[in-house]
Parts: structure tokens; C-alpha cells; sequence
């Protein structure tokens, strides 16, 4: 790395095993980097989407379209061969087209060498140089990255927008670079006693080495991407967690974000173990959080995040990254064809750790993200998650769709089959599904195991369609000494129904209503409060009635689900109570 120029040679040995049950010709890699320069796909998108992202397209105009030629990024191979052959191959935009010399038979393996320059962008999205917090170097998507091939065939999307997709790999790898530079992210230092800057054993020596640059030298186990960061001004410090990794902090010395950056240190220690317990244990080493990028973005064992937030946000933007590690990186869903899968699950999983670490304690953490989907619902822009991340009108309905409709999936699911199976699901998921790629059916498979309901009505409606929940309270009346309440379903969403009757005593007491196609009932989430189990609901029905041992004068209200956790779109016509 030449930290004058930005511009950086490497080379890459790769060898690949076919584990698919099909021949291979050809094979892809992504050479991200391309992205940024004018007249890319990335570029051009960014001047038709409705609503462009703020940090890529400035008073009216793409940023990336303003690059001058010492500005832009690339990323070009300079030679390719294939267990010693020469190769043909060819850059499309970001995406490589490697034509083989000799097919890869199923369960073969073959080894690719390939020599590479590249030039780091000005910053414009994730990676690049001199971000906005004066970072020298966020180095992300810098290197030529092999494109997954799986039972759907190959996964190789051009660099739009969207996120990430890769193939799991043993890393070694060795950078070179400027000696005050100090490094950060990916993997475990291989040679701390050469290179010092706070990675050498605590109160020993480093051994002083001539010359300009230092190498580092790094392996990362069963990870998809290497991620690294590097500046000249970062402290570092560390946090050996017992019976967890070692934490890595690496952020810019300035005396405006110190303060915070030491009090992130044990919340980052905190939220590991919240996640460890919640999901699974983390199988890594170390994890560094690393002041960089342009906002937050997880990578394997770290993060790029800016530095310069209050202590909540800084907090909650490595809850968020750090629960990544778990959905992105371990799991490792298809980002592009199942963004709900990572960002709605890590958005769900990292408001339940910042309720706890934060010490919110609130009854329902998740209450933003039903504002958030209700107002995407109602807007008339929403597209099913089903979308591919990069072909939605709008960001806006990209981003609710993924993190707030994406979050309400586990929340509402909760509601669906309680919130002991829906922690036991999450659980079952990781278990069965680290280092996998799952899909949507894995987890609705995993859920419909551990609850012994069916939930296919579930996943189809809420993620292939925009079909909305609106269950209404139509009518409360007398039947002699009796109370009768009728209950209508608007949207065409089905839902199991639980509705809190209160008295005019004071007492309480709820009625559920199962779905007659999901085949099961969850316990009485209320255990202080009796539970009336009513008969399924079959959905095709429109209206449901039932009826009330006590008088009408004593209803002082009924409720449809008072835990909010159902997502209906309209809560107005969920409560009952008597004209006065
Ligand atoms: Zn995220």
C-alpha cells in the first residue's frame, strides 16, 4: 500500500474447492472498487433513484460523477492463471468474468493466481480514503473477491448499492504498508512482536525493524471477507473478555471522543455475551471495533464505524454491527435476496441487548420499527421484501423494509408462537444454520419445530406480499347478562387474535383467538391474567363473535393485542371502551 498515491499492488493465490455437484467453466469475483467511478452502474443509479443516499449525492448531484482520475477507485487484474495456465478473463464493471481453462468437476479443486493494482477511492460509500472523521484508510471490498456459486447457481451482482454476498475461506493475508500506520479488523496478527502498536504481550519489547514499512501478517479461520483499517493517530486499546475473544478498539486521538470510545469498551464486552447467550457462542478469536467508514457496516470479526457520536448512538451503532457477526458473517444469509433476513434480524436481536445494557428496560423495544413499518405500509411505496435489494424505487422502502419489517418478523413471530419459543427459534436457527447461507424456509422451518404450529401463511404473506394485518373491534353489545364482541377482519393478512377484556372492578381477563390454518396455540402469554381459549378463527371468515360472562355495564374496555407486538396498520379500531 502506497499511502501517498492510494494506489496498491497485490497478489492473490486462491484455491477453490467445488463442493457444488456441478461442473464449473467459468467462475466470477467482484472487484467493488470500480464502483466508484463516473458513469458506473453505482453512478448512474444514483442519479435515477428517487431518494439517493445523503452521503453519496450532494446539493443535486452524484459525488461518484464528480471523481477526477487520481480520485475514483479501480481495482484491475494483471494476470490470471489457473493451476498454472494462462486464463482468460474480463472485467465487466465490477464483476470479473473468468472463462477456465479446464472445468472444475464437481467435488474438484484447482488453484487460481492472480496479480492485481488497485487505487483506494476518495470516500463516497463504506470504503475509501480520508473519511469525513479524517481516517486515512477504511479498506473495505479492496481485494478481488471470489462470487458465491450455490444450489441457486451464481450469486455474481454487479456493485449498485446493496451489500454483500461471499464464499467462506481460510484468509492469510500480509500488508504491507507506511510503519506509523496502525492496523485494524479482520483476523489475528500473526507477527505482534514485529509490529508493536498495542498488539505486542503486555510489557514486552517489540523488536525494532529498518526500512519504511512494516508487513502485517494475518490468518482469519471460516470467514467471507477481510476488512482492514489503518491510520497514523489511532489509539488502540484492548479488552481480553474471560471465556470470550480479545476486543479491539481503534479510534482517531481526539480528545472530543476519547471519553466515550473508553465507556464503549465494556458495553462492547457486554453486548458479546448478551449476544452469546441469545443466539450462539461467537467463534472467533478477537473482534475490533474501528473507527472508520462512513456510518456503520459490519465486516468478519469487526466493524468500520464513524467515532464522533454521543455515547448512546456510539453504543448502539456496535450493538448493531456487533450482532451482525452473528446474521451476516456466521449465518451468512444472501444480503441481496434476503436483506430482511440480516438487517431485520440483527436490528431485532441488537434492540433487545441495548434494552438491556442500556438499562432501557422498556415493555416493547421494538415499538420504533412499527411506526416505521406502518408509515411504509400506509405510503404506498412499499415493494415486498421478497425484492432484490437493489431494485426497490425508493431507499426509504428499502431500509424500512429490511431493518423495521425485517425486526417485526421475529417480534411479531414472538407474538405468534411466545416469546420462550421465539428466543428457543433463534437459538435452533444458529445451531442448525452457522456457516450455511440459510433462506427464508430455514427459519420458518426452524420456528415451525419448535412450536409445532404451521407457519408458511406466515412467511409467504408477510414476506413475498405488501398484504397488511387489520383486525377491528366491530361491535360490543348486550345479550341479556351477557356481553357480546364482535370482531371483524379488515386486511387480508391473517393473524391468531389475544384481546384483553378489563372490568369496571379493575379486574382483567384475556380471550385468544387461534388461526385455524396455523394449526397449534401458544401459551397464555398473561400468566397472571386468565386466558379464555376460544375456536379458531378460520381466516376466510370475515367477522368472529364471542361472548362474555359479565354484563355490558361492566366492560370498561377491550383491547386487540395490548402488546403491540402485532403489526396491524390501524390501532385506532383496536380498543373499545363505552361513551360516557
Ligand atoms: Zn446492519
Amino acid at each position: 500500500m502506497n499511502v501517498e498515491n492510494y494506489k496498491y499492488q497485490g497478489t492473490q493465490k486462491l484455491v477453490y474447492t467445488n463442493n457444488s455437484p456441478d461442473e464449473l467453466t467459468r467462475v466470477y469475483y467482484h472487484l467493488y472498487f470500480n464502483a466508484f467511478q463516473p458513469g458506473s452502474e453505482m453512478d448512474i443509479r444514483l442519479q435515477n433513484i428517487n431518494d439517493p443516499d445523503g452521503r453519496m449525492f450532494v446539493e443535486g448531484k452524484s459525488r461518484i460523477a464528480a471523481l477526477t482520475p487520481s480520485e475514483i477507485g479501480y481495482l484491475h487484474p494483471t494476470s490470471f492463471t489457473q493451476d498454472g495456465e494462462k486464463v482468460k478473463y474480463n472485467e465487466e464493471g465490477t464483476v470479473l468474468v473468468v472463462t477456465l481453462a479446464k472445468p472444475i468437476p464437481a467435488g474438484g479443486k484447482t488453484t487460481f493466481k492472480m496479480s492485481f493494482e488497485g487505487q483506494v477511492p476518495v470516500q463516497i460509500r463504506r470504503s475509501g480514503r480520508n473519511n469525513k472523521e479524517g481516517v486515512a484508510l477504511s479498506m473495505s471490498q479492496w481485494y478481488p473477491k471470489l462470487a458465491e456459486y450455490d444450489f441457486e447457481g451464481w450469486h455474481a451482482d454487479p456493485y449498485i448499492a446493496g451489500e454483500f454476498h461471499g464464499v467462506w475461506g481460510d484468509f492469510d493475508v500480509k500488508l504491507t504498508i507506511d510503519k506509523d500506520y496502525i492496523v485494524g479488523g479482520t483476523g489475528y496478527l500473526q507477527n505482534p512482536q514485529e509490529i508493536g502498536h498495542g498488539y505486542e504481550a503486555a510489557g514486552t519489547k517489540v523488536k525494532k525493524t529498518k526500512g519504511k514499512t512494516l508487513t502485517w501478517h494475518f490468518k482469519a479461520p471460516m470467514v467471507h471477507d477481510f476488512m482492514w483499517a489503518a491510520d497514523p493517530d489511532y489509539l488502540h486499546d484492548t479488552l481480553k473478555m474471560e471465556n470470550g475473544p480479545t476486543l479491539h478498539f481503534l479510534y482517531k486521538n481526539d480528545p472530543e471522543i476519547i471519553g466515550n470510545w473508553k465507556k464503549l469498551q465494556p458495553k462492547t464486552a457486554e453486548a458479546m455475551e448478551f449476544f452469546s447467550k441469545n443466539i450462539g457462542k461467537y467463534p472467533y478469536e478477537q473482534y475490533s471495533v474501528v473507527q472508520g467508514g462512513d456510518g456503520g457496516m459490519e465486516y468478519a470479526m469487526s466493524t468500520l464505524i464513524t467515532g464522533g457520536r454521543d455515547l448512546n448512538s456510539l453504543v448502539g451503532v456496535m450493538s448493531h454491527e456487533l450482532a451482525h457477526s452473528w446474521f451476516q458473517h456466521i449465518l451468512a444469509t444472501n444480503e441481496a435476496k434476503h436483506e430482511w433476513m440480516d438487517e431485520g434480524f440483527t436490528s431485532f436481536i441488537s434492540n433487545l441487548c441495548m434494552n438491556k445494557i442500556m438499562g432501557r428496560n422498556k415493555d416493547n423495544p421494538f415499538e420504533k420499527a412499527y411506526k416505521g413499518y406502518r408509515n411504509l405500509a400506509l405510503s404506498g411505496m412499499e415493494q415486498p421484501q421478497t425484492t432484490h435489494a437493489d431494485r426497490y424505487w425508493h431507499n426509504f422502502a428499502y431500509g424500512t423494509s429490511a431493518y423495521s419489517k425485517g425486526s417485526i418478523f421475529l417480534s411479531q413471530l414472538g407474538y405468534i408462537i411466545g416469546q420462550d419459543k421465539l428466543m428457543e427459534t433463534i437459538r435452533k436457527y444458529f445451531d442448525d444454520f452457522k456457516f450455511k447461507h440459510p433462506t427464508p424456509n430455514d427459519i420458518k422451518r426452524t420456528a415451525e419445530k419448535v412450536s409445532g404450529m404451521e407457519l408458511d401463511w406466515y412467511l409467504t404473506d408477510w414476506t413475498q406480499t405488501t398484504n397488511t394485518i387489520d383486525y377491528g373491534i366491530k361491535e360490543v353489545y348486550a345479550d341479556g347478562n351477557k356481553t357480546k364482541i364482535g370482531i371483524e377482519r379488515i386486511g387480508l393478512m391473517p393473524m391468531p387474535l389475544d384481546i384483553l377484556v378489563v372490568y369496571a372492578d379493575g379486574t382483567r381477563e384475556t380471550f385468544y383467538t387461534p388461526l385455524r390454518m396455523m394449526r397449534g396455540e401458544k401459551k397464555n402469554p398473561y400468566g397472571a391474567i386468565k386466558r379464555t381459549t376460544l375456536p379458531d378463527w378460520p381466516w376466510a371468515y370475515r367477522t368472529f363473535e364471542f361472548s362474555v360472562n359479565r354484563p355490558l355495564s361492566d366492560i370498561r374496555a377491550v383491547v386487540i393485542d395490548p402488546s403491540l407486538l402485532m403489526a396491524d396498520v390501524d390501532l385506532e379500531n383496536n380498543v373499545w371502551q363505552p361513551l360516557d
